[in-house]
């Protein structure tokens, strides 16, 4: 008999649309004329620039960096000359101070970091160079992963999990990152084990990628401890809570996060980064972006520098074939809607997707029909319908009774929705105020 596929409870089946770039190998983008690093890129306290401007900066050299133990240093993508350090605007919604690099057509090497190639150093090492290389989540959260490799005391941490699932549509570098980066992703997880004591590593990964299930039992065959577990294609598998239901059966809390059930999830991204960091002593200075969409005419997975425009990769990429559409960072699920293509790749920036017009057109919403089909894919059992009339009601107390704290932002009851209501769009905007309530009333107290 057929072993039963893990998977976590409810969720939804959705289109993947990943067929335009999952058998594309990732290449190289041609170097930017210029790059602009945003110096807040994750969450956490922002970096203080280390540089002037007039500055001549080489790659990998920290030119931001903050004393907060929540956040992540920044370096330089490229060799060149610092022409700014000013707000710039960034796929965050809102301006950023960012420093602004003008290439000079060289590839020189900071080497500020020290690589440990032959073996890994011990724990605490690892953890401090993960943080002085800059490394934070790339699956898009881009928390500072040095603080996720620190749980407070009385937290012991037993499993590490990679998130090989890439369940969003359309986005395939993580897919391509673990068939051709497979044993980069394994040494991570081995190095990150080793920070934590941890004796045993998971690679969770659906099952509409089996060609990458298959390289990463290759990579990690030698070793006992690290497990490949395919998952069901079901969205969201990559969230972090059903990962973890579906790989060692355990619930993360209302409110809680994974160390409160011992365990610590990264992003193949990291993984890799984390070995770069490790083994070559090289920053976090590029990433892997799909360019992909309707409306892109040559669309691809491409490794790119840190801070280089969307423009940019639009050109790499052969161009738009309408100029209107639909930009969205990230992918279309849980990404965020842009209005420039002048805003620059960061750490967590998974893909870039690119619609049409006439794709992206929002279908105008009915009134509700009460299916419930909304609260029958919710993943962590909420009822979406009675969120979003609470948000648009302002009964901002029912709405934080009803847990919607808890909702992880996966927008699969927008996509199930048959009436089209924006579902997402008034649950977001809920938390939103009720966030900026509490935030008023801590500084209220704070300064009686
Ligand atoms: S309420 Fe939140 S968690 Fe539930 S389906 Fe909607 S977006 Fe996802
Ligand atoms: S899925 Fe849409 S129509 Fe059905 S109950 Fe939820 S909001 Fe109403």
């Amino acid at each position: 008999m057929k072993a039963k596929v893990k998977t976590f409870p409810q969720g939804a089946h959705i289109y993947e649309l990943k067929g335009d770039t999952a058998a594309k190998n990732i290449v190289d983008t041609s170097p930017p004329e210029e790059v602009v690093i945003p110096l807040q890129q994750h969450i956490g306290a922002p970096c203080k620039p280390l540089i002037e401007k007039g500055d001549h900066v080489k790659i990998g050299q920290k030119i931001g960096a903050s004393d907060s133990f929540v956040s992540a240093p920044v370096h330089a993508s490229i060799s060149g000359q610092v022409t700014a350090i000013e707000p710039r605007k960034t796929s965050l919604g809102r301006k950023v101070l960012s420093v602004v690099i003008k290439a000079n057509g060289q590839q020189e090497f900071a080497g500020e970091l020290r690589g440990f190639r032959d073996e890994l150093p011990d724990g605490e090492q690892i953890i401090s160079l993960i943080r002085e290389a800059g490394i934070v989540g790339m699956g898009g959260a881009a928390f500072p992963t040095h603080v996720k490799l620190s749980p407070p005391e009385g937290k012991e941490i037993d499993r590490v999990i990679v998130n090989g699932c890439e369940c969003e549509p359309y986005l395939t570098g993580d897919h391509r990152l673990m068939l051709e980066n497979s044993e980069d992703i394994i040494f991570g997880l081995i190095a990150i084990m080793k920070a934590l004591g941890v004796k045993k590593g998971f690679i969770g990964i659906e099952e509409n990628k089996m060609d990458a299930i298959i390289s990463m039992k290759d990579a990690s065959s030698p070793n006992q401890n690290i497990e490949v577990i395919p998952l069901k294609t079901k969205y969201p598998q990559g969230a972090e809570k059903m990962l973890i239901k579906a790989i060692v059966n355990r619930e993360v809390p209302s409110g809680g996060l994974p160390l409160d059930v011992g365990v610590v999830v990264i992003n193949t991204g990291t993984a890799k980064a984390v070995t770069d960091a490790i083994s070559n002593g090289i920053p976090l200075v590029e990433r892997i972006v799909t360019v992909t969409g309707s409306n892109i005419k040559n669309p691809g997975n491409l490794r790119v520098r840190i801070g280089t425009s969307f423009r940019h990769l639009i050109a790499e990429c052969g161009g738009l074939n309408e100029e209107s559409g639909k930009i969205i960072m990230g992918g279309p699920m849980m990404g965020k809607t842009q209005h420039t293509l002048d805003i620059p790749v960061m750490k967590g920036t998974s893909g870039i997707v690119l619609l049409t017009g006439d794709e992206a057109a929002a279908a105008e919403p009915g009134p509700c029909i009460r299916c419930a089909r909304c609260v029958d894919v919710c993943p962590v059992n909420l009822v979406p319908i009675g969120l979003a009339n609470c948000s648009e009601h302002e009964k901002f107390g029912d709405l934080e009774s009803l847990h919607v704290l808890d909702c992880i932002e996966c927008g699969s009851c927008s996509y199930i929705c048959p009436a089209k209501r924006p579902l997402l769009h008034w649950i977001r905007l809920g938390k939103a105020k009720i966030a900026a309530m509490r935030a008023a009333a801590r500084n209220s107290t704070s300064s009686k």
